[in-house]
């Protein structure tokens, strides 16, 4: 069954969990942000970045009625992993209870490539294979690793390139020694003037490498998840519509992702909460060949409107869940190519932040 592919005691429990989180019509809650971007979301609607907001924000968020119908896996910050709810629970256990797999954010964050122009490689493999098996009897069964390119004059550098993929992959197959389904996540922000066909063009080099490095390093592709941006144009560059995204993008996907990788999982990115729907159902829709699940991992996109509606009050919880829930329902929908329009109180408000860390 695994090819070329390193024999692990986990590797059918990995094609299991990557079959779960990509049921038909689900997708991925990332709630995994730092302490420090957790802090600036709480700090925009005039909360103070503490132990006890952190949590009711997520709490509010996994406990969302009706929010196992969309949501298949949510992405964990350690913090979150080891918390207990507002009763006690573990917020782990809640997840559990829903069928929902717990995930874990496990990279350390990039720091810069000397030599580059700002370009950078992420930080964490070295008590890699500890941290994943700890994590494992918590109770995460996947796990996300976020590499960070950008695009420039002479950017992404062929080092920038080789360095992220070649962790990325190094990070999937420590991951699956310990029984977590690795999200690989090779994320080319938008920063930039450059048109969408230089993105098409950076992306497509991107996954190449990236796949290559898989292989080079025998990782069970049915046992993995890939997390990738939507091909875009830059955030100052000539705007290009939903339906130019949607084509570029799955023809970039086609040209590089093996079909073996059972579901890609995108970030939003930056983009408005509608966007990110509306452009994950024009993929879904598109009359080319997909043989994986097209879904969503979103960050930014699923939680905007609900942080504002909740506000850090109590009496706005509800608020706050119904304010999610619309977006998990809506995302849940494109993923399947269903999505009417719904929009979101926040409208098509861009969620853009230069320099994006997470
Ligand atoms: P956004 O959807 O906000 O881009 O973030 C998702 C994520 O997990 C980035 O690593």
């Amino acid at each position: 069954m695994c090819g070329n592919a390193a024999l692990s005691k986990y590797s059918d429990e990995l094609v299991a969990t990557a079959k779960k989180i990509t049921a038909a019509g689900k997708g991925i809650l990332a709630a995994d942000e730092s302490t420090g971007t957790i802090g600036k979301r709480l700090s925009s609607i005039g909360v103070p970045n503490e132990e006890v907001y952190r949590r009711e924000l997520r709490e509010f968020l996994f406990t969302a009625p009706g929010v196992a119908d969309c949501i298949s896996g949510v992405i964990l910050f350690e913090e979150t992993l080891y918390q207990d709810g507002s009763d006690g629970t573990p917020l782990v256990e809640a997840l559990q209870r829903q069928g929902i797999v717990p995930g874990i954010k496990v990279d350390k964050g990039v720091v810069d490539l000397p030599g580059t122009d700002g370009e950078t490689t992420t930080q964490g493999l070295d008590d890699l294979g500890k941290r994943c098996a700890k994590y494992y009897e918590r109770g995460a069964r996947f796990a996300k690793w976020r590499a960070v390119l950008k695009i420039g004059p002479n950017e992404p550098s062929p080092l920038a390139i080789h360095e992220n993929a070649y962790g990325l992959a190094r990070y999937a197959q420590i991951c699956q020694e310990n029984g977590l389904v690795p999200i690989v996540e090779p994320e080319i922000l938008t920063d930039g003037e450059h048109s969408i066909e230089t993105c098409a063009a950076v992306t497509e080099a991107v996954l190449a490498a990236v796949y290559k490095a898989l292989s080079d390093h025998h990782v069970l592709l049915e046992g993995t998840l890939l997390k990738p941006n939507m091909v875009c144009a830059g955030a100052k560059g000539p705007a290009a519509d939903t339906n130019r995204v949607a084509e570029l993008t799955v023809k970039a996907l086609l040209r590089t992702v093996p079909p073996a990788v059972p579901g890609i999982m995108f970030l939003s990115g930056g983009q408005s909460e509608e966007s990110a729907s509306a452009a994950l159902d024009a993929m879904n829709k598109l009359p080319a060949p997909k043989p994986w699940v097209l879904s969503f991992s979103y960050g930014r996109a699923l939680q905007a409107s609900a942080l504002k509606a909740w506000g850090g009050k109590k009496e706005n919880l509800k608020a706050g869940q119904a304010a999610f829930m619309k977006r998990a329902r809506a995302n849940g929908a494109a993923s399947v190519g269903k999505f009417e329009g719904e929009g979101s109180a926040n409208g098509g408000e861009s969620l853009y932040e230069a320099g994006y860390k997470y």
